[in-house]
């Protein structure tokens, strides 16, 4: 069902302007009011964005990916409810779709922590640059890596997506941001190429790492077979080398 793209035609974001971009411009798809495993150890709500240049075949949140879908969510709803929550969550996770879509981001997450919330990131990596100027507001990041770079287009069906997922985790390691690195089995891996990924990970500083089951009742693709339970890929991986190594799923 896939057809490859390049990054250039997907592009979602909207362009800068000379006139700031407030937080009021952010495009918002749901809410979780309270979870306790979207930011590890602490107390958070998710707010999840509207838009996403990548079209991930195992994608599950497949009506987050328009980034002008109308919702029922407006900023001034989200911040009306977290000054409700203000000493009663820890943090607040942007989470998508691909957050750093948006431009209005950073204005966000700024009236977040002025809340006096701590701010997580959910991100695919598709724009380094944008997360670098965020690297100032971010107190932790989980970063979808998905496979290897030349890997990346047979998931998401953008021609050289791997290069931007993967400079984002070198840019978050060299700025020693808390990262965890997520990734989702892709139906159709081996074993042995999930320990090379792991391996690779490992090489390059990561150390939390998370391997996800991956739920190909509601892809984006309804063809996806479904993988081997996750123990088939932990058997052969060296979880040692993490200093957090945990699993997601079956
Ligand atoms: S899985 Fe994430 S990166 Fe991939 S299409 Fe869905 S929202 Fe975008």
């Amino acid at each position: 069902m896939h057809t490859i793209t390049t990054c250039a035609s997907l592009d979602l974001g909207q362009a800068p302007t000379s006139t700031p971009i407030t937080a009021a411009a952010l495009r918002i798809g749901g809410l979780t009011r309270l979870t306790t495993i979207d930011y590890p150890g602490e107390l958070a709500a998710v707010i999840f964005c509207q838009g996403c240049a990548w079209r991930c075949r195992y994608c599950h949140n497949p009506a987050l990916l328009d980034p002008d879908a109308v919702t029922a969510w407006s900023w001034a709803t989200i911040l009306a409810f977290l000054k409700q929550r203000q000493n009663l969550l820890d943090a607040v996770v942007f989470s998508g779709g691909e957050p750093t879509t948006q431009h209005a981001l950073a204005a966000a997450m700024t009236e977040v922590r002025e809340l006096g919330f701590k701010v997580g990131l959910h991100t695919n990596g598709a724009y380094p640059d944008r997360l670098r100027q965020l690297l100032p507001l971010l107190d932790w990041v989980g970063l979808d890596i998905k496979a290897l770079p030349l890997d990346y287009p047979a998931i998401t069906g953008v021609v050289g997506s791997g290069t931007p997922a993967w400079d984002s985790l070198a840019l978050l390691l060299e700025a020693e941001i808390a990262v965890e690195v997520r990734t989702t089995i892709m139906p159709g891996w081996t074993p042995a190429e999930v320990a090379q990924l792991a391996q690779t990970l490992a090489d390059a500083g990561v150390t939390h790492f998370a391997l996800q089951a991956c739920d190909t009742i509601h892809a984006l693709d309804p063809h996806l077979s479904t993988p081997p339970a996750l123990a088939t890929f932990t058997a052969h991986l060296d979880s040692g080398r993490f200093t957090h190594f945990t699993t997601r799923g079956i």
